[in-house]
């Protein structure tokens, strides 16, 4: 056999790099015993050979030939003569699906003796003359570029000229549009219209060859990493005719529904039509259903066709038919794209149907689609027809309108008179939580993907757009200038968390739940994933949501949020504000009163599931107003002389807060706060045990350690403290307690560490930001620039930087562990979401990620099929 042509019998679906994936496919039908029109296929090595030769060989214009001649005998016709002529189609396909390359030529083989055969074959005049018309106005179309409506306008004006429609054509009509047609096409193509039907077949075939190389196949190759020198296929099949009588037509039919899954045939068909009539919209198709009345047995056909063809390929297929009086043709058969909807539900009932296995099942479903699956989206529609106002940066997906609001207490006041709301600041901060909360979408002109708006939407599951740049936002006045406009408070906007986009007014979206298929899916993934999948949230609303979503415990509860609801606002402030130990133990115990109802509120959710609670981390002075005229109500309210309270604040500014007084360090210069914070959480732990009758082990987190020494610290005043607990309570309660591993020096000691933690949490947000030396809240000011010029892979706050930081993960887990057996590890941070970062860390000595709720049902995927 040689390697530059295969008839359809010799080939097979696994060389769709030589066949290409249309003629791959076309030779397995065939030998699955499909009624394929016979044909042949000219490989793609033949392809790259004529790209480096720019010549068709002697050697393959012969075999060409040989192979007509093969096609002639199985089809009792004759190719460009005698009383039954050959008509073929030429087809391109490359390996895999590309627009661009060459459209498919029908009906080749015909020229002025031929057209004449076949009119008395079929003694349809009409019928033969229409092929003929539509093969030089395609041949010259498809290889030499001829506008079609040439060719359209010259028919009209003659059936115009000639008072009737084509339909009562005689045979001197149709000479005179051929005569037309062909004066065109020789006009524009420079050359006459070829009469030698094997010059029709080789110019098509070369042109399939060179179409390779067009500027729009090499743009889309690019996007789509396909390699440059794949070449293409052409095929050669025996034209079908759907257009030949009344019982003739042509189809498109997906195995199953390609929208919602569901399995039953789903396309259409066109009666008395060819092929590319179906596509090009001219006549409005029937559905496939009206076959059944229509043509049953043909219905009947097509139903036991997609079953052999789902049994065969295990997959939704996605087919092209012709009828051809009354005689069913398979003219093409592939994988069917679907919706993320459809994705689930297919790969589910065909695992069910026992057609794939669990891990093929799992394999049917692409992380991205999650995303899609969990959030409401604009319709397609919609956004094709409106323009957006500004762009930035996606930071939590979703879609979501609302009227503007400029501050987070406007945001409060306006969903209480029952409006939804978008919060539009130049960047948020934690005491606008409230206000975050309320909102139906979060936008900042400044900040980057980890900044607070940003981890803060993704873990409420908000859509949010953040850095976007095009906004110039005046909080004060309460105005947005973009290119072009203004946003005005009370404006309605909507905002597309999937790409960043803002638009003016409501745009119409679809909402999806997650569906009891899609559930059972990731049960089955939690089998096969090695990795566990925690959640990383604090409020009883998002532990429930990330609980729902098949977390099986908390990795990360930030307690300082608890710290921003008004009256603890104000005790804490009291408390940084402090003259002496009174009034400091005062407003702790204040404090300790509502985290204690937290943690409760907390356990009442998470019930014995682990859970772990890092101890407050922000900078002190994150808590005080940074307003001079509220700093100067502050201290009226807590009955302090201004100018004290000011000097205070001033004082506990930092140049640099990210590196400042905040993680464990609070712990070192003022132990009450943690010593609180344990308290109240062993007796939230004692009193929901009691309560629930179960045990529950609290896993208290000191985060931002860097010496052995300071660990050693805090661990003895958590330790001392909750001794004191329990021994008050007169119970025993098993805790642990750990520490978050955020900068590279714990890395480094991280045995040493390991002596004295129970756990540790990797936080890759800050391990990344101390590890590049990145800002988290100024990297998306060079980070743009970087991407661009190929200088860093991707955002490392969004994709772990598997080479920096993931080597000081794999040493710090590896002699972590190595140092205490019993030392669980596990990884918070935006990355433990991430389908790359986790498929590196399912490699590393870890035993679970942590990511916000949404992306739980993602992690859990992305584990599974790490591990398949
Ligand atoms: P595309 O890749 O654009 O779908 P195809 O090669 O599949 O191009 O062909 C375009 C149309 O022509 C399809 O509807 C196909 O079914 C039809 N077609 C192709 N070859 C034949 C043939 N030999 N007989 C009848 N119809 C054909
Ligand atoms: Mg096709
Ligand atoms: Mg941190």
């Amino acid at each position: 056999m040689s390697e530059l042509t295969y008839a359809f019998s010799e080939g097979n679906k696994d060389l769709r790099e030589v066949l290409g994936g249309k003629g791959a496919n076309l030779c397995e039908m065939t030998n699955l015993g499909l009624p394929v029109p016979q044909g042949f296929v000219i490989s793609t090595i033949a392809c790259r050979q004529y790209l480096t030769e720019n010549i068709l060989t002697d050697h393959l214009i012969n075999e060409i030939k040989n192979r007509v001649q093969t096609l002639e005998a199985q089809t009792e016709k004759t190719f460009g003569t005698g009383t039954n002529p050959l008509l073929v189609s030429v087809r391109s396909g490359a390996k895999f699906s590309m627009p661009g390359m060459m459209d498919t030529i029908l009906n080749l083989g015909l020229n002025d003796d031929t057209v004449q055969a076949v009119a008395a074959k079929t003694q349809n005049l009409n019928f033969a003359y229409q092929c003929y018309r539509r093969l030089i106005q395609m041949f010259g179309d498809v290889v030499f570029e001829i506008d079609i409506k040439h060719f359209n306008q010259a028919f009209e004006t003659l059936e115009t000229e000639k008072g009737y429609p084509a339909a009562d054509f005689q045979k001197a009509d149709w000479l005179d549009v051929i005569a037309r047609y062909k004066e065109i096409f020789a006009a524009n193509a420079g050359q006459d219209f070829p009469q030698n039907v094997y010059d029709q077949m080789l110019i098509a075939v070369e042109a399939v060859f060179k179409s390779w190389n067009n500027d729009r196949a090499k743009v889309y190759r690019q996007l789509h990493n396909i390699p440059e020198d794949l070449g293409t296929a052409v095929n050669i099949q025996r034209m079908v005719f759907g257009n030949y009588s009344e019982t003739s037509g042509t189809g498109v039919m997906f195995t199953r529904n390609p929208v919602n899954g569901t399995a039953a045939l789903f396309g259409e068909y066109l009666s008395k039509a060819q092929g590319e009539d179906i596509v090009s919209g001219a006549r409005t198709p029937d559905p496939i259903a009206d076959l059944e009345a229509k043509l049953p047995a043909i219905y009947q056909q097509l139903t036991e066709i997609a079953t052999k063809l789902e049994n065969h390929y295990k997959d939704m297929q996605d087919v092209e038919f012709t009828v051809e009086d009354g005689k069913l043709f398979m003219l093409q058969t592939r994988n069917g794209k679907r919706t993320p909807k459809a994705a689930v539900t297919i790969a589910y009932d065909l695992f069910q149907e026992k057609r794939i296995s669990e891990t093929e099942m799992i394999l049917r479903i692409e992380p991205g689609m999650i995303d899609h699956l969990l959030h409401p989206n604009f319709q397609e529609d919609e956004l094709a027809n409106h323009t957006a106002i500004a762009k930035g940066l996606p930071a939590s997906p979703g879609a979501a309108a609302g009227q503007i609001v400029f501050t987070a207490e406007d945001a409060k006041a306006a969903t209480q008179n029952g409006k939804k709301v978008i919060l539009l600041r130049n960047e948020t901060s934690p005491e606008d939580i409230v206000g975050m909360t309320v909102s139906e979408a979060i936008i900042t002109s400044h900040g980057g993907m980890t900044s607070h708006a940003a981890v803060v939407a993704r873990g409420m599951g908000t859509c949010c757009v953040v850095g976007c740049q095009d906004l110039h936002v005046d909080e004060d006045q309460k105005v947005a200038k973009y290119n072009g406009g203004a946003l005005y408070e009370g404006d309605l906007i909507s905002v597309d968390g999937t790409s960043g986009k803002i638009y003016l007014g409501q745009l119409a979206t679809t909402a999806e739940e997650i569906s009891e298929k899609l559930n059972d899916i990731l049960d089955i993934c939690d089998k096969h994933a090695r990795l566990m999948v925690r959640g990383n949230a604090e409020t009883p609303k998002d532990i429930r949501e990330a609980i729902t979503k098949g977390a099986q415990g908390i990795g990360l509860a930030r307690t300082e949020h608890m710290f921003f609801k008004p009256a603890r606002l104000k005790a804490m402030r009291q408390l940084i504000l402090a003259d002496n130990d009174d009034e400091i133990t005062d407003a702790l115990r204040f404090i300790k009163g509502e985290q204690k109802g937290d943690f409760e509120d907390m356990y009442d959710v998470l019930l014995d599931r682990p859970g772990t609670i890092r101890l407050l981390d922000p900078p002190l002075h994150e808590f005080l107003p940074s307003d001079k005229g509220e700093l100067k109500q502050l201290a009226a309210e807590i009955g302090k002389d201004a100018a004290t309270v000011a000097d205070k604040a001033r004082a506990l500014a930092e140049v640099n807060p990210m590196l400042g007084l905040r993680g464990v360090r609070l712990a070192v210069v003022l132990p009450q706060i943690y010593q609180m914070q344990v308290e109240a959480i062993m007796e939230a732990a004692i009193a929901v045990s009691k309560r629930k009758h179960i045990t529950i082990t609290p896993e208290i987190m000191i985060p931002l350690t860097g010496t052995v020494e300071e660990m050693a610290m805090a661990k003895q005043l958590c330790v001392d403290t909750a001794t004191k607990v329990l021994a008050d309570a007169n119970i025993s309660l098993n805790y642990e307690i750990g520490t978050m591993i955020e900068n590279p020096r714990a890395c480094i000691i991280a045995d040493a560490l390991a002596k004295d933690a129970d756990f540790f949490s990797f936080g890759t947000n800050d391990l990344t930001q101390l590890t590049y030396g990145y800002s988290r809240d100024d990297a998306h000011k060079f980070l743009p620039t970087y991407l661009d010029k190929h200088l860093l892979p991707h955002d490392p706050f969004q994709v772990l930087d598997t080479q920096g930081v993931g080597t000081l993960i794999k040493m710090a887990a590896t002699n972590g562990k190595a140092a205490n057996k019993q030392l669980k590890v596990g990884v918070c941070g935006e990355v433990g979401g991430e389908p790359r970062s986790i498929r590196f860390l399912n490699t590393l000595p870890i035993d679970y990620v942590s990511c916000s709720p949404y992306r739980v049902p993602q992690a859990r995927l992305i584990c599974a099929i790490s591990e398949i």
